[in-house]
């Protein structure tokens, strides 16, 4: 059948090169340039010279200097790890030097390499020709770019589970299931006379059980995204509230990894902590003090520009104060469509003041951290994901948005069952889904969508 297609792509016949780490000044003992292709072996041999006699074999660690062939001088003392063909990540023949870290050596070797006959690698390439040559299946490629940009640990054990095929298989089965169905379904199309009666209800409860899964693992992607990309979330508080001291104590709690990059807009600090497993990024405009007139209508552009760029929103009180004016004005700042806690800080001085808490979502000591746990509780259930602990496989977005036009194209077909029309018109829609679970797993993929999956990664992946 058509739709039993291996992925068109032509199997590259070039040869690429990419410094496989990160690239930092002055940071990282060591560096990897892999290359990848026919002519890998014999660019090693151009650029390596071993002392003595090691020998010259495949999945052995040789010891030597990269050379520069043209004037001899030696550019950097490496090792060199040669995989011949198919026993590779690429499957291609792979080459990778192990040089010194930094900037300076790892780049002139790889100018070396790419003067005696490599490409620069495209993002994402070395993984590309693992798929193209049957390496890896799509789902495990997208796993091995996730585990590499996961920002916590949660994210990572998805990406591994994501690794370990298990979403692969069970997309695999789905789409198994259909073209059973569709086989049956087409083969009455054309010979109807010929086979025996079809069970119509029984195909549309096929269809209907695989739309089910679908649209459990659609539902399961959407927790696990949280998980993936995290949030973006504003602190904000007219000045004295307590906004810093929250920070400092989300900062400090055990599940949290902090650290501080540099702000995106000039006036809002940015920290980076993992709360309950979740990535988050906390748009902080602590450090507004009213100072002069002026500063009060920057804080409340800071704030604006917080908001704006904002997936949820804590807006602190100080309960000791009470709710106030200014405290609504910032309320009315708040898009209506994005989630909003509203946070009564100083809780530790309610006994004294017995302040009303009408207004707060959730009240917190930021001094003595009581209550920490209920806000990032109800921060992660605001935003939809009450459980995002319990995903234990999850579609990325690109898969996502296939198994639901997958299970929507199911519904069409399940329409048809349902107005009794005739067979060809449940194939129309079954086909579509076939098709959308096989772009799922690279089984049907046109070069221009692996091309867009592949660019995602990043050099030298
Ligand atoms: P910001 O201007 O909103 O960043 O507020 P800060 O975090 O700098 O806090 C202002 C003052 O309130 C500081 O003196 C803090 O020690 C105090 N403060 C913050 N949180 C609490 C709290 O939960 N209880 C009490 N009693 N004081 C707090």
């Amino acid at each position: 059948m058509t739709l039993e297609a291996s992925p068109p792509s032509a199997l590259p016949d070039d040869t690429i090169a990419a410094v496989a780490t990160a690239i930092a000044p002055g940071e990282g003992s060591v560096a990897i340039v892999r290359i990848s292709g026919p002519e890998a072996e014999a660019i090693g041999c151009r650029l390596f010279v071993a002392p003595g006699d090691q020998s010259w074999e495949s999945h052995r660690v040789l010891y030597g200097h990269v050379c520069d062939p043209a004037s001899g001088e030696r550019v950097d003392e490496a090792l060199l790890l040669l995989m011949r063909a198919p026993r590779s990540f690429t499957r291609e023949t792979v080459v990778e030097l192990h040089c010194h870290g930094g900037l300076i050596c790892v780049q002139r070797v790889l100018e070396l390499v790419l003067a005696s006959g490599a490409r620069r690698a495209l993002p994402g390439e070395f993984s590309q020709r693992a798929f193209l040559n049957g390496r890896l299946d799509l789902t495990r490629a997208e796993a091995i770019s996730e585990l590499v940009t996961a920002r916590s640990r949660r994210a990572a054990q998805l990406a591994m589970a994501g690794l370990d095929g298990g979403l692969q298989e069970r997309i695999a089965f789905l789409r198994e299931r259909l073209l059973d169905q569709l086989a049956e379904l087409e083969a009455r199309v054309d010979f109807e006379e010929d086979l025996p009666p079809l069970d119509g209800p029984a195909v549309a409860h096929q269809l209907q059980d695989v739309q089910a899964a679908l649209e459990q693992l659609v539902a399961d992607g959407q927790r696990g995204q949280l998980l993936r990309e995290g949030l973006k979330v504003a602190i904000v508080g007219r000045p004295n509230v307590g906004k810093s001291s929250l920070l400092n104590l989300l900062s400090r709690s055990e599940r949290a990894i902090v650290t501080d990059l540099p702000g995106t807009t000039r006036d809002l600090v940015e920290s980076e902590l993992v709360l309950q497993g979740v990535p988050i990024t906390l748009l902080d405009t602590a450090g507004i003090r009213t100072t002069s007139d002026r500063v009060e209508q920057i804080g409340i552009e800071r704030s604006r520009a917080a908001l704006q760029a904002a997936d949820a929103v804590m807006l602190l009180f100080d309960l000791s104060a009470g709710w106030c004016a200014e405290d609504q004005a910032l309320r009315d700042l708040v898009p209506e469509a994005v989630p909003l806690v509203v946070v009564g800080n100083k809780a530790d001085c309610l006994a004294r003041t017995n302040e009303p808490t009408a207004q707060a979502d959730v009240c917190i000591s930021a001094l003595t951290g009581a209550g920490q746990d209920d806000l990032v509780q109800q921060l992660l259930c605001r935003c939809g994901h009450s459980d995002p602990q319990g995903v234990q496989q999850a579609l990325n977005r690109r898969q996502q948005d296939l198994a639901a036009a997958a299970a929507a194209s199911l519904g069409a077909s399940l329409e048809a069952a349902r107005q009794e029309l005739p067979w060809d018109f449940w194939t129309i829609d079954l086909r579509a889904a076939v098709r959308a679970l096989g772009e799922i797993t690279g089984k049907e993929v046109s070069e221009a969508v692996l091309d867009r999956v592949f660019s995602r990664f990043c050099i030298g992946k």
